[in-house]
Order: structure tokens, then sequence, then C-alpha cells
């Protein structure tokens, strides 16, 4: 592998906290995030905003969903904007590029230059998801690593992988090893939303799925040793 995305839930920047940012807890992953880098990869990061403003849970309270969704993309770049100053504070040079522009803050997303970014080592950090409402951001990360040519993208959350039903509310719940991006598909298996992978699929990218909340998972996920869950074509 030599180009990787990287996308990592809102809600693991909040740390132990249960709403917002925690820039300790951001630092540490940034650290995880440079020692990856470190290793020679080049990486695309994207990340959620679902530790500030979600926008399904707006509409859930009577919002109007596409505004809602709006302000959930707004929320990606402020998170966008806490890693980018925590690989800073690290000596790791980052672009943010926002899909909703924003001249003040950061870049607009564009995949030349985002190429250029990449060549010279520094890390890109895609915002504002694809730029539409009634989309996520794991369908932003989808777009953005079949646009940049990653060759896998890996998803950091809460969970260690990809299980047969919910582990949350069954305990005989069991994790996949590999899985097909079909049986993902077919069974609902909320590894990401469908849109993503779909597109995913469609540009044979496989996606691994793993547990960013365990300190030094990512470098052993990206070394192939970690705990994991890969969606792939089956053979
Ligand atoms: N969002 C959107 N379009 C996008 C990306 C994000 O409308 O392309 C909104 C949507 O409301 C979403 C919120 O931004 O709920 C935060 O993103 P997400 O839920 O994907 O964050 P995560 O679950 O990864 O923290």
């Amino acid at each position: 592998m030599k180009r990787v995305l990287l996308k990592l839930s809102g809600e693991v920047l909040m740390g132990a906290q249960d709403y917002g940012i925690d820039p300790e807890f951001v630092t540490e992953l940034a650290r995880e995030v440079k020692a990856a880098k470190d290793t020679g990869l080049e990486i695309c990061l994207v990340i959620g905003g679902g530790n500030i403003f979600r926008g399904m849970a707006g509409a859930a309270k009577g919002m109007d969903r596409a505004q809602a969704d709006y302000m959930g993309m707004l929320a990606t770049v402020m998170n966008a904007l806490a890693m980018q100053s925590a690989l800073e504070q690290l000596g790791v040079p980052t672009r943010v590029q926002s899909a909703i522009e924003m001249d003040k803050v950061c870049e607009p997303v564009i995949r030349r230059r985002a190429e250029r970014h990449l060549e010279k080592g520094r890390i890109v950090i895609f915002a504002a998801g694809v730029g539409a409402p009634y989309f996520t951001t794991d369908s932003g990360a989808a777009l953005r690593a079949a646009e940049m040519r990653c060759d896998a993208l890996f998803k950091g959350t809460s969970v260690d992988g990809v299980y047969d039903s919910d582990p949350k509310k069954n305990p005989q719940a069991k994790r996949y090893d590999t899985v097909d991006y079909d049986t993902v598909l077919a069974g609902n298996l909320k590894v990401m939303d469908a849109s993503a992978v779909a597109l995913c699929r469609d540009n044979a990218i496989p996606i691994v799925v793993f547990s960013i909340r365990e300190r030094g998972n990512l470098a052993k996920v990206l070394s192939g040793t970690g705990v994991q869950t890969i969606v792939q074509e089956e053979a």
C-alpha cells in the first residue's frame, strides 16, 4: 500500500467526554496518524462530525433535514481544523480541503492540488463530506478514496470490526475477519452507509474497519496484525 484514506468517526475526538472535542485526545490521535505517516504512507484523512452535530438527530427533533445536515458538515470542518492543529504541533504538515468553500480557513477541494500536497509529504484532511445534505462523511470518505485512488479505506471507529449482528445487543454476535461487500449491503451490517459501501465495491476499494480507541492499534492494523474486519470482494 502506498496511499490510504483514513476515516475517523467524529465521536472518537470526544475522548471520555460525551460531546465535543477533547484536545488532549485529539493530540493522541494525531500521534497515531503521525506514526502511520512515518511508515512512508501517503495519508488522506476524513473526520466525521458526530461528536458535535448529526443531521438525522436534528431532523428527529423537528429541524429541516437539509439545514441540519449543513450544520453537520460545518461540524466536520471544526474537527478537521482541530486535527490540523494537533498534527502541525507534532511537526506534520497538513492541508484542509473543504467541500463547502471557506477560503478564510481552508482550501476548497481541488483534486490536483491534493495530489501535489501528498507528493510533498503533507496529510490532506478532507472536510464537509461530499458537500451535500442527505449524505454522511462515510460517503465523503469513499468518494475521496476513489478520486484520490487510495489503495484502501481504513475506518477507525469505536468498534473493532464488522459483526453479524449488533454486538452491543447480542453477546453471541460474531466478528468477521473478512466479508464481501454484498453481504454487508444485504445484511445491512452497519459498517458504513450503503452508498459508501457501494462506491467502494464499484471501485474495488477494500474497507478496513477497526477500533481507533486502543492505543497503537492503527499502526498494527496498517501492518496487517491488528484486530480488524476487511470488507472486500471474496476471491
Ligand atoms: N453530512 C452531510 N453530508 C456529507 C457529510 C456529512 O450532510 O457529505 C452531515 C450529516 O448531517 C452528518 C453530519 O454531517 O450526520 C456529521 O457527519 P457523520 O454523521 O458522517 O459523522 P460521524 O458519524 O463519522 O462522526
